[in-house]
């Protein structure tokens, strides 16, 4: 028995998300967006599926032509993600019912401009044309100034204070309530949050966390990375499952590594999820044993530099099975716009260039290496963390942060 939600009604196109409208499902397309036949083709096929809004990426003015087009090709609810390229706004939201900012991606282009002014454009830009917005805080690219800048955040922690007695709010927290609270100071109340983290008890945690300190902001639910399935669904269901059934989210997105082609197995794993909880089921967390290997990778779109991405996760989570009792997190991600950042805090980090695929141990990049050689390559690396966690282990056990290769 789901809860009832306390959030404000918004209307994105033709829906509402919030209040007691229906909880909708949403996804990525994953064709380049400049192909426009592929790009319709894919976004009518997912909201035939049953998607109520359908994000696609665009980076440069010759996808803002090509959304021009397949916004005219096309009959479903269009969000865009404009990751850095926010000044794009203008050009895109007239075919678009929804544009999605990060705020950790804020101050990548023209940092000298404070990210209030960024903010304000972008509700100029919705306001004139009929958009709402999405604060989409991903805990992969957190705002750096609320990471290194102690006082920002804790003018943010005084403002929440009396919810978090004792506990040290999470960033992507303070960073959600920095940006609800400043939409909301310009009179802005057409935007609903997301907080998505790879691992799905902290997405759980930190949803749970926002909607008690700001419950009338519609939130959408995902774990960001969730990976292959059917892992990658579990994980969504134990971070999702429970927060719907408590009456937290107006909207969800099942982030799975999967070819474009499939991405409609999106849609059936939320409409599942759904009916789990009308149903009463919620997954039981001990399904996920939290202290095993976990392959996380990005669900892909557009920005994939070599379609060969989606083949390699399934093959690095392939390759790794032996090591499944280890605790370690690898992160295998399609691009360079969010892959060096968010595979900084996994202990090996794989992101995939046109023709090469750059390897990571934690932060330090160790050099690229084609398609046909990063598998041996990663497990020469994993090999490497096996041994020095078990001769670790042997002398007296360590916390997963005390060694390094
Ligand atoms: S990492 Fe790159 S390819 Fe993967 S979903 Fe994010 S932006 Fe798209």
């Amino acid at each position: 028995m789901i809860k009832a939600r306390k959030t404000r009604k918004i209307r994105i196109g033709s829906i509402d998300m919030g209040g007691d409208a229906p909880i909708v499902v949403q996804t990525m397309t994953a064709t380049k967006t400049g192909d426009v036949e592929a790009t319709a083709r894919s976004v009518n096929e997912l909201v035939d599926s049953g998607a109520a809004i359908v994000r696609v990426a665009v980076d440069n003015i010759g996808d803002v032509e090509a959304l021009a087009k397949i916004r005219q090709r096309t009959h479903g609810n269009i969000s865009v993600d404009l990751q850095e390229n926010i000044r794009l706004a203008e050009r895109v939201a007239p075919y678009v019912d929804k544009i999605r900012y990060n705020p950790g991606k804020l101050n990548s282009v023209d940092p000298e401009t404070p990210w209030q002014k960024k903010v304000d454009y972008l509700v100029e830009i919705a306001q004139r044309y009929d958009c709402a917005l999405r604060v989409g805080v991903n805990c992969g690219s957190l705002d750096a100034t609320l990471l290194n800048d102690p006082d920002v955040r804790k003018k943010i922690e005084e403002r929440v204070a009396d919810k978090c007695i004792g506990a040290e709010t999470p960033v992507s927290v303070l960073s959600a309530i920095e940006h609800t609270d400043y939409l909301e100071s310009v009179n802005f109340q057409r935007f609903c949050v997301s907080i998505k983290d790879s691992n799905p008890f902290t997405t759980l945690l930190v949803n749970r966390l926002f909607s008690s300190l700001r419950p009338e902001v519609p939130l959408h639910l995902g774990v960001t990375e969730a990976g292959i399935p059917p892992r990658g669904v579990l994980k969504t269901r134990v971070a999702l499952e429970p927060l719907l059934a408590e009456g937290i989210g107006d909207a969800i997105r099942v982030s799975l590594t999967v070819p474009a082609k499939d991405k409609s197995k999106e849609i059936e794993a939320g409409k599942t999820i759904l009916a789990n909880v009308a149903n009463g089921v919620v997954a039981n967390p001990d399904l996920l044993n939290a202290n095993a290997l976990d392959v996380v990778s990005c669900p892909s779109c557009s920005r994939v530099q070599n379609e060969r991405f989606v083949e390699l996760a399934q093959q690095i989570v392939k390759a790794t099975e032996f090591a499944k009792d280890y605790p370690f997190k690898i992160a295998v991600m399609g691009c360079r716009v969010n892959g060096p950042g968010e595979t900084d805090d996994a202990d090996i980090g794989l992101w995939c260039g046109g023709n090469r695929v750059n390897l990571k141990s934690g932060a330090r990049d160790l050099g690229s290496f084609g398609y046909d050689e990063i598998i041996e390559k990663t497990l020469e690396l994993l090999n490497q963390k096996i041994q020095i966690y078990s001769a670790a282990q042997k002398v007296s056990p360590l916390s997963d942060g005390d060694y390094v290769v």
